[in-house]
């Protein structure tokens, strides 16, 4: 009997995983479960729409689940249509791949206001992830991106870029017509600590230059003690760099303003029902943590979006760290037979190749877990018994050839220049897989 893995949630850390179990265990049947209906997790619902080069690492997992020995099954929820106990004894390892989804909370006053958002809910909306399509969000003429890593980057280009500039993306329409509504004026990217302690990566800056109707501002004495303490061996050079070349661009023409402000805490939302303006506390940055200064200002704005980090959600059954946000493991491992990999193992850091080393040490544990998987060590029923309980609590499982004909009419119904038109819930989905004339997958004969 092939060993049996669970693998719960089908995003970059799933696939690697999967695909470094294949390589080194060849009599293996690997089930990727997961809650939405569509594989790939961040890469289709996290990356940005207007980031299709990397969007592209799909094409590396496709491969993976088409092979014989994987099963996708998305629209199967752990903790609706199974818990953790039935697949710890259905399967001979379970393997946690489910990503950082909640966003970390600022945990200041006037956070419950109208207008103010965490990121994966904001990203999530423009998107298309059915959990948040109907956010609704009320993007202002003026709007604060609390952070400095690449996520609050993502959310200003996105609200600053012209129609223009997302057509070639997969934003759904109901985005895109909103930003566009919206007639956003002026982001603020707004940091707790100064410009040598950004998170951002050189690519995702550079990008700021290149925007068609935004101007870059940044104040240039906090920069030039940046880069003045840089030059003295402190802070990332490549990045003050590129900082720098903005501060100087001409916004000649342009008519939006994307402004970096450093050394603000957010201190409180102002506003009644709906977001005025944040109260910050100045802040300078001693033995690289930010420090109040006890000075306060205030930011107008109608719109918050707080890119600072998220955390991952507890399991039922399963040690959780509510502190950092993970599942407490020591090198992946949690407990016999039950393995964490990507953000659920490490937190939310670092990019989608980041996920590779995870799945290649997951599946080295597996290996030496189970000697002699490389023969014959399955002990448990595994997706037999999956599919029997999936049955009898009335699920409706998508297979990775639904999920084939799902991603072949959203190509279909894609308009030039844009790459596809993306369903947005999970009616639509399966409206495509009862269609008899829609588009077969590309392998039709799979179950
Ligand atoms: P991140 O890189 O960890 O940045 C989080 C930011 O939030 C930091 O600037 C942090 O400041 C700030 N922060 C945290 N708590 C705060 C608070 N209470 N008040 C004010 N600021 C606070 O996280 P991320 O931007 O969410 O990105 C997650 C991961 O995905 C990162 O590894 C990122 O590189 C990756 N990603 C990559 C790409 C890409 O490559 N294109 C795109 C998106 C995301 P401190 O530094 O002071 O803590």
């Amino acid at each position: 009997m092939a060993l049996s893995v669970a693998i719960i949630g089908a995003g970059p850390a799933a696939f690697y995983t999967a695909d470094a179990l294949l390589e080194r265990i060849p009599v293996i049947a690997i089930d990727l479960i997961e809650r939405l209906a569509t594989p790939y997790g961040l890469i289709r619902a996290g990356v940005a729409p207007d980031h299709q080069t990397t969007k592209q690492v799909t094409r590396k997992f496709e491969p993976v689940g088409l092979d014989q020995s994987v099963r996708f099954y998305g629209n199967v929820e752990v903790g609706r249509d199974l818990d953790i106990a039935d697949l710890r004894a259905a399967y001979d390892a379970v393997v946690l791949a489910v990503g950082s989804p909640l966003d970390r909370a600022l945990g200041i006053p006037g956070e419950q206001r109208s207008g103010v958002y965490g990121a994966s809910a904001f990203v999530g909306w423009y998107n298309g992830h059915p959990d948040f399509r109907d956010l609704d969000p009320l993007i202002a003429p003026r709007v604060v991106v609390v952070g400095n890593g690449n996520v609050a980057l993502d959310v200003a280009r996105v609200l600053v870029k012209t129609p223009a500039e997302l057509a070639a993306s997969d934003m759904p329409e109901y985005a895109a017509a909103a930003i566009g509504r919206a007639a956003v004026e002026q982001v603020t990217i707004l940091g707790r600590r100064g410009p040598a302690d950004v998170k951002f990566s050189p690519a995702e800056l550079r990008e700021v230059a290149a925007l068609a109707d935004c101007a870059p501002v940044i104040d240039q004495g906090v920069l030039a003690e940046a880069v003045s303490q840089a030059a003295h061996g402190k802070g990332p050079g490549k990045v003050l760099g590129i900082l720098k070349d903005l501060a100087a661009a001409d916004p000649a023409a342009r008519r939006k303003r994307l402004q970096f402000a450093f050394h603000g805490a957010p201190l409180e939302i102002l506003g009644d029902e709906t977001v005025t303006g944040l109260r910050i506390g100045r802040t300078k940055v001693e033995d690289g943590r930010a420090v109040p200064t006890g000075e306060t200002m205030d930011l107008p704005c109608g719109m918050v979006v707080a890119a600072i980090g998220y955390r991952a959600s507890p399991i039922d059954g399963v040690p959780f760290d509510a502190t950092r946000g993970l599942f407490p493991n020591e090198d992946g491992r949690i407990e016999s037979g039950l393995y964490a990999v990507g953000w659920a193992k490490r937190g939310p850091t670092g990019v989608i190749a980041s996920n590779r080393p995870d799945g290649v040490r997951c599946a080295e544990q597996i290996a030496a877990d189970f000697p002699g998987s490389d023969v014959n060590a399955g002990r448990r029923p595994g997706r037999t018994m999956l599919e029997r309980l999936l049955l009898e609590r009335g699920a409706r499982p998508v297979t990775f050839d639904d999920w084939q004909r799902i991603d072949a009419a959203e190509v279909a119904r894609g308009r030039h220049p844009a790459p596809r038109r993306k369903f947005t819930t999970l009616e639509e989905m399966l409206a495509v897989l009862a269609d008899p004339a829609g588009p077969p997958g590309k392998n039709a004969s799979e179950g």
